[in-house]
């Protein structure tokens, strides 16, 4: 790495995509817990191991509307010489466990999920009877423990089920229900606010638009993704190229400790680029600034001395998309202790050509073909000013900075779009 002097705010100048990924894993985070309502905590990643605080099923129950019998009382039983029990109670779902005194060629009608009854060690569903005035024909013989689901089947008291840094999804928040815990312990979400900056931006959808102004897409962008994230994240409010402004905002949030700040724009080489001197004059020290990759070259890692990291991301779409994808997202998993993110590998489709001495993150679809193989074509448009592709693409093929072309059918790397939190 060079100190370069032409940039007085740039301590590492252009540094590589790894270095850069390096350098926010060095990073040193802690996030806080709290204990969250089972119902609010999906897409929150736990703080805890969770033990299983219960057996499950907590009690021997039938799988099967039918009759719980003794299967010796029935070992003869056939379609063609059916046996005759004597029916001598029911229990239906909810019941508290019957306990007969006698058991001896009867049977007791059973619901789905009741409790079998002491003395009964199998259960016929109904389909394989006939009831006639307390008399049960029973047409088939049961093995011993059919259709009865057993206590602790499904879950031991004691058993580690979960482990800490797993994301809480709906699967998870069906075995925690059926266990009965209520608040389990998650790291709080860091808070993240979201910043773009740019004259010509116009944020109101339904305004329109006067000569040389753009719509905002890189703010809902930001949001939509995040919004997947563990992360809690806000619209800080677009700047338009007004520094004082928005060094007043900034304070504002540094005031408040947010634990991330994003903003869009202003952080190359235009005459109104004016964050990287803004981080610098408000006591932020900058950590990179600029990657050698394509796009998003210009974006910029910085943290303040209250722990507040700082990502400038370039204004263009797309480069701002990889800024997010690749960088902010790395630091997020890296939060919650999250490995570094692995890339799938997939074939590529059509041949690629690039920039040698630059990361190429590339907008790409990816697909199973007919040979069952994950391939991905890198698509038309990959400009970094370029959306109209984002609406084919599901993810990023990403060509080391060694590489000058990549023909179809080599082995290359591919990011989701979304990165997995499980
Ligand atoms: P900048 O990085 O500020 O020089 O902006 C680079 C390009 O991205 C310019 O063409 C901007 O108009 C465009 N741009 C900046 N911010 C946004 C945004 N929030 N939404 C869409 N385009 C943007
Ligand atoms: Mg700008």
């Amino acid at each position: 790495m060079n100190d370069n002097k032409e940039n007085p705010y740039t301590k590492n100048y252009m540094v590589d995509f790894c270095e850069a990924i390096d350098f926010i894993s060095q990073q040193e985070i802690t996030l806080q817990e709290e204990p969250v309502k089972l119902e609010k905590s999906q897409g929150r990643i736990l703080a805890e191991d969770i033990f299983s605080s219960e057996t499950i099923p907590p009690f021997d129950n039938s799988a099967m509307d039918g009759y719980a019998v003794n299967e010796i009382d029935l070992q003869n039983a056939s379609d063609e010489s059916p046996i005759t029990l004597e029916l001598i109670g029911l229990t239906a779902a909810g019941d508290p466990p019957a306990s007969p005194q006698a058991t001896k060629d009867t049977a007791w009608k059973i619901m789905t999920g009741a409790a079998v009854p002491d003395g009964y060690n199998s259960v016929i569903p109904v389909e394989n009877t006939c009831l006639k005035e307390y008399r049960v024909r029973c047409f088939s013989k049961p093995a011993c423990g059919a259709h009865i689901r057993s206590s602790g089947e499904d879950f031991i008291k004691g058993q580690k089920i979960l482990a800490k840094n797993t994301l809480i999804n709906a699967n998870r928040i069906m075995a925690l229900s059926s266990l009965g815990i209520a608040s389990p312990l998650v790291y709080k979400q860091p808070k993240i606010a979201v910043f773009s900056t740019g004259k010509e931006l116009v944020d109101d959808p339904e305004q329109a638009l006067k000569a040389g102004q753009i719509r905002n897409s890189n703010m809902p962008y930001i949001l939509a993704y995040l919004n997947d994230l563990p992360v809690s994240a806000f619209n800080a409010g677009t700047n338009y190229d007004d520094v004082e402004g928005y060094q007043t905002a900034l304070q504002q949030e540094l005031d408040k400790g947010t634990d991330i700040i994003i903003s869009t724009g202003a952080v190359s080489m235009g005459d109104f680029d004016f964050i990287p001197q803004t981080i610098i004059k408000m006591g932020g020290e900058i950590i990179f600034h600029k990657a050698k990759i394509r796009p998003g070259k210009p974006v910029l890692f910085a943290r303040f001395s209250n722990g507040t990291f700082y990502f400038g991301l370039p204004g263009n779409p797309i480069s701002a998309t990889i800024g997010l994808r690749f960088f902010v997202t790395h630091l997020i998993r890296l939060m919650h202790s999250f490995e570094t993110e692995q890339p799938q590998s997939v074939k590529l489709s059509n041949d690629v050509t690039k920039k040698k001495g630059f990361r190429s993150i590339l907008k790409a679809s990816k697909q199973v073909n007919k040979n069952a193989e994950q391939v991905a074509t890198a698509l038309k448009g990959q400009e970094s000013f370029k959306i109209h592709p984002l609406l084919d693409a599901n993810g990023w093929l990403v060509l080391d900075k060694n590489i000058q072309t990549a023909s179809q059918g080599s082995v290359v790397s591919f990011y989701p779009s979304l990165p997995k939190f499980n």
